[in-house]
């Protein structure tokens, strides 16, 4: 019986991981489960899961969890502190699927339990791609890819060599927008940026691939996780969302992963890695699909790409800058303080800005990288302010 824990159970990832856990019972036993604002869903699954133990991350809803749980044995907790501990208890599995850097810290605990880090939460590898590998070798442990890309290219490498590696092919739907003109982008609203034309997901990660700020974290990810260039690594607009990556090797070939639009393929080959087993995910019948296209990603329509390319040159702590910025610039555009196309702007400005910080060249461990994060949310506070005192000028 395998031993497993959720982090982020009630998002979309989470939930996905539950359902293929849900399958078949007797085959696991959870150990945490943790949610953020969304209690009832995380009661209703600990206790359905028979969970050891359910963590909500903010202090405030210990009550209603306590509440929702009282007579059932699960134990409960809330809080940051909490959270952090709970991702720490041994299991031969851990789902990280936090969304934002606040997956870091919890993520790193797993890991240092020397077992198996399924990781969905891509800020980690942005944010910290080095010392989440470190902690991983320092422990043990084994980090297996879920972005449906990186899961992609992790299969199509299995049994390949690195050095016959010549490029990896990250595909992208293109997200909301990939047909509205320029203009239209200035206004794009948030109920427009938040529906996904193929993938169902979380809400900030729809809007980021809507803004393709989710494909330059995926690059910056590829790059750190299998330690690639950035000349080695393309983007294809690929609309269809069929081809989740391919592999482009010193002979010319190319091995392409296929598959439906269903992150349950890349979260259960995680799950049952090193074996494949049945998964629920529907059978593509090519004939029927007929045909796939493929274009060039519009950079002038999206900075992100570009930006992606100037942190990996930068290296160090920019990563976690980028990352910061972009995630402030988001909480912007949700709120409705700043406009689709601002998002862009307020990450270069951040970059800019801390640029002379010698970012490339730092010391990376947990601390350092929240000083960043922080820093970089803090300039991005300042590059919004900016841009609504110009807005009302
Ligand atoms: P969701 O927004 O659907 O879920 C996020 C999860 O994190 C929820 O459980 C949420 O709790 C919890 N959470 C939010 N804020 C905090 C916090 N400050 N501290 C602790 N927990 C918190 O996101 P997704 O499932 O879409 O994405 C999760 C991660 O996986 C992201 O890093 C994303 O980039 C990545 N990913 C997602 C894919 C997808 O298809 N969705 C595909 C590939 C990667 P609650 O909802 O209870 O508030």
């Amino acid at each position: 019986m395998k031993s497993v824990s959720i982090l982020g159970a009630t998002g979309s990832i989470g939930q996905s991981t539950i359902d293929l856990i849900a399958r078949d019972p007797d085959a696991y036993r959870v150990v945490a489960l943790t949610g953020g604002r969304n209690v009832r869903q995380l009661a209703a699954d600990a206790q359905r899961l028979g969970a050891e133990i359910a963590v909500a991350a903010h202090d405030d809803a210990f009550g209603e969890l306590s509440t929702l749980l009282a007579g059932s044995g699960i134990e409960v907790a809330a809080g940051r502190a909490a959270l952090v501990e709970a991702a720490a208890r041994p299991a031969d599995w851990v789902m990280s699927a936090i969304v934002g850097s606040a997956g870091l810290e919890p993520g790193l605990e797993a890991l240092k339990q020397g077992k198996t880090l399924a990781l969905a939460n891509k800020e980690s590898l942005v944010c910290a791609g080095r010392l989440l590998l470190e902690t991983a070798t320092a422990h043990g442990a084994t980090i297996l890819p879920v972005d449906s890309e990186h899961s992609a290219i992790f299969q199509a490498l299995v049994g390949e060599e690195m050095a016959s590696v010549e490029r990896v092919i990250i595909t992208a739907s293109g997200g909301a927008f990939r047909d509205w003109p320029m203009d239209r982008l200035r206004t794009a609203t948030l109920a427009e940026a938040s529906c996904h034309p193929n993938w169902a997901m979380g809400q900030r990660i729809t809007i980021d691939s809507a803004s393709l700020f989710n494909k330059a974290m995926e690059v910056i990810e590829a790059h750190e996780f299998f330690g690639l260039q950035a000349s080695q690594i393309e983007v294809v607009i690929h609309p269809e969302s069929l081809i989740h990556s391919l592999v482009g090797f010193a002979d010319g070939a190319l091995m392409a992963h296929i598959g439906p639009p269903d992150m349950r393929h890349a979260i259960g080959y995680a799950l049952n890695w090193p074996q494949r087993q049945h998964l629920p995910v529907e059978r593509l019948d090519l004939a029927r699909i007929a045909t796939m296209t493929f274009r060039s990603p519009d950079e002038a329509r999206h900075p992100a790409l570009r930006l992606a390319r100037e942190v990996m040159e930068a290296g160090g702590l920019s990563g976690a800058v980028f990352n910061g910025a972009k995630e402030h610039a988001l909480d912007a555009f949700i709120e409705g303080r700043i406009g689709f196309l601002d998002m862009a702007t307020v990450v270069e400005a951040v970059l800019e800005r801390l640029s002379g910080e010698d970012l490339g060249a730092a010391s990376m461990d947990l601390e350092t990288v929240l000083h960043a994060d922080t820093s970089a949310r803090r300039e991005a506070d300042e590059a919004i302010n900016r841009l609504r005192l110009r807005a009302h000028a």
